[in-house]
């Protein structure tokens, strides 16, 4: 057994999980965050866990750090409002009695959509692509708004311009 493992807790997400992953990274999704008893050396504690959409990585326990990090990055404290929001959870190297240690540590930004599919132009067929600081989402459905119907910026700009569509 490897002695850098022994003692932590098997069941739960820790940093050796990350060891293999490229920048030692992995963008999870939430499914639920509950409290529920962890036992770790004989020990009961109740604890804030997270448990992810993607089932090939254990729950996590979050720490206060990450719980801050969290709800500052989704501006709400509300576990039922976290459900289904993706997170990108890295290693940080926290110094503790005197030792540095890894840690995991919830990364203060989004992650991108992986998988979600890009809104497609009516106009052109091409991918809506982000604009300024305006997601694809956000041009599309900005669009959608407008003009009726989902546009990349460019046609939007060139139907705004009086320019035809295709
Ligand atoms: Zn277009």
């Amino acid at each position: 057994m490897d002695i850098m493992k022994m003692g932590k807790n098997p069941n739960y997400l820790g940093s050796w999980d990350l060891e293999e992953l490229p920048n030692r990274e992995a963008v999870l999704t939430i499914e639920k965050i509950v409290d529920e008893e962890v036992v770790t050396n004989g020990k009961t504690e109740n604890c804030t866990v997270s448990h992810w959409t993607d089932k090939n990585f254990k729950p996590m326990i979050l720490n206060p750090t990450n719980k801050k990090t969290l709800a500052k990055l989704y501006k709400t404290k509300e576990s039922e409002n976290l459900k289904g929001k993706s997170v990108v959870i890295g290693i940080s190297q926290i110094k503790a009695f005197g030792a540095i240690h890894d840690a995991l540590r919830i990364r203060p930004r989004i992650p991108q959509a992986q998988n979600a599919a890009s809104p497609k132009c009516v106009s052109c067929g091409k991918n809506v692509e982000a604009y300024g600081n305006m997601s694809a989402e956000t041009v599309a459905a900005y669009n959608q708004k407008k003009y009726g119907k989902c546009l990349c910026s460019r046609c939007a700009t060139a139907l705004k311009q009086g320019g035809e569509l295709k």
